[in-house]
């Protein structure tokens, strides 16, 4: 079992800035669990406190239900990947591969082997030879990995393993990865800026803001009921459209325009408070002609996303003037710039938050 615990966790580096302030958190036995947040909210040092490779100021950390908190990293029997890759610079890939395994007291072809069928799953098969100097920045990042995964500890830490590689390496080490992490079982934390591999890859997530959790929940509760506005902001490869709004009996105020109240919400909102309507683009549609439950708007940037296009429609505002509403659009049916849009929301996907504490109603 390598379930990690974390109990009040703190982590104050001098000078007073507190990284992890009184983290509390429990990651299952062979968890993917990915760490997201903005920059600054204490993800690589929380990653790090779990390695034993910061001081923590507070709290305890359990692995397996072992107290590591006063341990060295050497005692922990994790592996880590961390963004600047340390490998040993005169030794070959296959030797820093192979180099944990070695102090496993290992015997030599048998390292070896294993050295080169994990470099095999990362298309590192052929620079086995070479020296660290003689490889690309991604190619490192990979010969890292490879490193860290050979030797099979209770725990992964992974701090932005990928972020060096291209979009077909990305996704090759993606599968790789995921796939030896559920044939180990290796409860494995990952930091990562990419939402789209913590969506893809993990089981449970946890965003972070200020050394804190905001929330913590599979992808698909986190994507689809983000908890809080803050949360809503920063999941999703396309911003969340979020739009000062005032309840008006069973209606809503937002932009210009009245829809109907969602009704769940109806029972834990007053009359007249002020909330921030919610939707991501994906779940609106862009309509040329008027509809009752559209927010009118004039097209003002149109961009092409690969497939189908992100139109972002000038609509009215507060006293701030002008704000965008953001709509994707399938493959031509791109709107004119200038032009006039109507964009209606999904009903059933419509989010409300409170304006005050920025907290889902209901
Ligand atoms: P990023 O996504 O940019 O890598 P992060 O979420 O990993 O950021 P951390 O690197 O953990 O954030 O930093 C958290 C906070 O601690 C930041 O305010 C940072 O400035 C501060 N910090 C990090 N390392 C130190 C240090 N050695 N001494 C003092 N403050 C530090």
């Amino acid at each position: 079992m390598a379930d990690i615990e974390l109990r009040r966790l703190v982590k104050e580096y001098p000078g007073g800035v507190r990284a992890v302030d009184g983290l509390d958190l429990t990651i299952a036995d062979g968890e993917f669990f990915a760490l997201l947040g903005p920059s600054g909210c204490g993800k690589t040092t929380l990653l790090r406190s779990i390695a034993g490779l910061e001081t923590v100021t507070g709290g305890h950390i359990l692995i397996g239900g072992r107290d590591v908190t006063g341990l060295a990293p050497g005692a922990r029997d994790i592996a880590m990947v961390f963004q600047d890759y340390a490998l040993f610079p005169h030794m070959t890939v296959r030797d820093n591969i192979a180099y944990p395994l070695r102090i496993r007291k290992m015997g030599r072809p048998e390292r070896h082997a294993k050295a080169e069928e994990t470099a095999e799953g990362l298309s590192l098969g052929g620079l086995l030879d070479r020296r660290p100097g003689q490889l690309s920045g991604g190619q490192q990042q990979r010969a890292a990995l490879a490193r860290a995964v050979a030797c099979h500890p209770k725990v992964f830490l992974f701090d932005e393993p990928l972020s060096n590689l291209d979009a077909r390496l990305r996704l090759e080490a993606r599968t790789f990865l995921k796939r030896l992490q559920r044939d180990l079982g290796v409860t494995t934390v990952f930091v990562t800026h990419d939402q789209a591999e913590a969506l893809a890859m993990s089981d449970r997530m946890a965003v972070m803001d200020a050394g804190r959790i905001r929330q913590i929940g599979t992808p698909t509760e986190v994507f689809q009921r983000p908890a809080s506005t803050f949360v809503a902001s920063f999941i999703g490869s396309t911003p969340m459209n979020l739009l000062d709004a005032v309840a008006d009996r069973d209606t809503l105020r937002v932009a210009g325009t009245t829809l109907p109240l969602p009704a769940a919400a109806g029972p834990h909102v007053r009359d007249g408070e002020k909330l921030v309507f919610a939707a991501r683009p994906e779940y609106m549609t862009l309509h040329r002609e008027a509809e009752p439950t559209g927010i009118e708007g004039v097209v003002a940037i149109v961009e092409n996303m690969g497939v189908g296009s992100l139109v972002s429609l000038e609509v009215p505002g507060g006293a701030d003037g002008a704000r965008i509403v953001q709509v994707t659009v399938p493959e031509g049916q791109e709107p004119e710039i200038g032009s006039r849009g109507w964009a209606v929301a999904a009903p059933e996907r419509v989010l409300l938050y409170r304006h005050d504490d920025g907290e889902l109603v209901g």
